[in-house]
């Protein structure tokens, strides 16, 4: 088994708001800013951020697609 899956390279985490970004994309749509991280973990994906409990846990208040975890 492997750590590292293939979403994890398809995409980058914002490590402020941990909300997954092409890596092309310089800014983070959702907080703004420019720090990111490829190490990391999950994919929560958030349609509805005020019904979500995983959302209210993670303090998601924008919905989107989010890493579960950041860091290795
Ligand atoms: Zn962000």
């Amino acid at each position: 088994m492997s750590k590292v899956s293939k979403a994890s390279k398809t995409f980058k985490a914002c490590i402020k708001c941990r909300a997954l970004v092409k890596p092309e994309e310089e800014k983070c749509p959702i907080c703004g800013s420019n720090e990111f991280t490829f190490e990391w973990s999950g994919i929560v994906i958030v349609l509805d951020s005020e019904k979500s409990e995983v959302a209210k846990m993670l303090n998601i208040k924008t919905p989107g697609r989010y890493a579960l975890k950041i860091g290795v």
